[in-house]
């Protein structure tokens, strides 16, 4: 059944995040400095203190073209390995767009809508979150522009043909129509672009665009409150409480939504499960970036955000999770990591393509790049069950298809697919370059 609320875990932490801070004064800014940006309901939802948030009507309506949606137990993967594991998987690629991103999409649009807002400004990486964004805006008569980060508008082109088919207007970024784009070009026309860069570009436009506003895909609070659609079905669904959650994180969204109805029943002392968060070895925020407030776009145009960052103006290799190469983490989940209610790993890229081959020749469905890391590291923890025999219980999210990924899966197959290291010298540049 989808649930009627969405969930906000911040009044059940035993202390507050710290707030984002205004980039000129430091002191913590007001829904007055964000009203630029987003409109009041989801300014509220950003600071909201109540525990859970009705769902909308209209929005539940554009909800159930998909949801609830499977909670799927691997039984074929689970033989193929071999394990006494149980693996269970949330499949979120059932959505129009493929991913879980139309969940929050969708509420955002509406809010916008509802306000009387004409154009939606917006960045993408991998695509999901542009195609996802652009099918809310058509739900709800918007107008969408996308800034698709330059690596992927090139390497995924039919996700480019999908935001369009739904109305929407992609730029390739860094572009030239922006002050922030035109500036990162000059300095190096080959750019392959990043989440920060096509976030500068899009708070550009919706921040001097009187009718326009701008909408994030991950990181913000608000964000992950409306994922937590898929952690309440699972909690609802599952026949068996998990023992370890695990969710790949780019800015902690499909991770968040999922874990953190967990989370509230372990915290409330109900459960015992743990969690897990898997990011690229290309972009490791949690696990060798700093703590520290820091810009969500490269330009410095967004508030300051206490988060686990590897510097906002550091560009990650052109790893096939597009979804997953941003700078920064949810500083909700990054107080929450520091708080050491969940533990973070990283794996390289040919290794999650591994798992995604595996899974897809198992459980038939053919995963986005992005899941795979979760999946990389779920296989890791089955083979280790298969040793010492416990009979753990698993759980992932399964947050998008692979069907605009088969590119990347060609390069695989092909062996041409690199892993990359990322020298200690790189994330200590980019640090130099926090805010003081
Ligand atoms: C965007 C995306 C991600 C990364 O974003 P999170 O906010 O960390 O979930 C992961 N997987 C898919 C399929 C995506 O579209």
């Amino acid at each position: 059944m989808i649930p009627s609320n969405w969930y906000n875990i911040v009044p059940d932490l035993p202390s507050p995040p710290p707030p984002p801070l205004h980039p000129a004064t430091r002191q913590p800014i007001g829904p007055e400095d964000l009203a630029p940006l987003f409109p009041a309901e989801l300014i509220a939802q950003e600071v909201s203190t109540e525990r859970y948030i009705p769902i909308p009507q209209e929005v539940l309506d554009v909800y159930r073209l998909w949801r609830p949606t499977p909670l799927i137990r691997a039984h074929r993967l689970e033989k193929s390995l071999g394990t006494p594991a149980r693996i269970y998987y949330k499949y979120e690629g059932v959505s129009p767009a493929g991913s879980h991103k139309p969940n929050t999409a969708v509420p955002q649009a509406y809010y916008n809508a509802k306000e009387g807002v004409r154009l939606l400004t917006t960045e993408t990486g991998a695509g999901q979150w542009g195609s996802s964004l652009a099918f809310a805006c058509a739900q709800f008569d918007l107008e969408c522009q996308i800034w698709m980060v330059k690596a992927s508008y090139e390497q995924k082109p039919y996700r480019r043909s999908l935001m369009k088919v739904y109305g929407g207007t992609v730029h390739a970024s860094p572009s030239t129509v922006t002050n922030a784009g035109s500036k990162v070009l000059a300095d190096d026309p080959d750019s392959p672009g990043s989440l920060g860069i096509a976030i500068s570009e899009a708070v550009e436009v919706a921040a001097s665009t009187p009718d326009a506003r701008y909408a994030l895909g991950s990181v913000l609070n608000h964000v992950l409150l409306h994922q937590t659609v898929i952690g309440e079905e699972a909690l609802a669904e599952l026949p068996e409480m998990p023992d370890l959650v695990i969710g790949c994180t780019g800015g902690g969204s499909n991770f968040g939504g999922l874990v953190f109805p967990f989370m509230r029943e372990k915290l409330a002392g109900n459960l015992r499960t743990e969690f897990r968060a898997v990011e690229p070895a290309a972009c490791p925020s949690f696990t060798r970036g700093t703590y520290a407030y820091d810009f969500g776009d490269t330009a410095g145009l967004t508030p300051l955000m206490k988060m686990h960052t590897l510097g906002h103006d550091f560009v990650p290799d052109p790893i096939h999770a597009g979804g997953l190469r941003y700078h920064g983490m949810s500083p909700l989940l990054s107080h929450m990591y520091e708080l050491g209610l969940f533990t973070a790993v990283t794996r390289s890229q040919r290794e999650c393509f591994e798992a995604g081959v595996r899974f897809a020749r198992t459980e038939g469905i053919l995963p986005a790049p992005e899941p795979t890391h979760a999946l990389a590291e779920a296989i890791a923890e089955a083979l280790r069950c298969k040793e010492t025999g416990e009979e753990k219980v698993i759980l992932t999210a399964l947050c998008g298809h692979g069907h605009f990924d088969l590119g990347a899966y060609d390069r695989y197959l092909a062996g041409d697919l690199e892993d990359f290291t990322l020298p200690q010298e790189r994330i200590d540049e980019a640090l130099t370059h926090l805010p003081g």
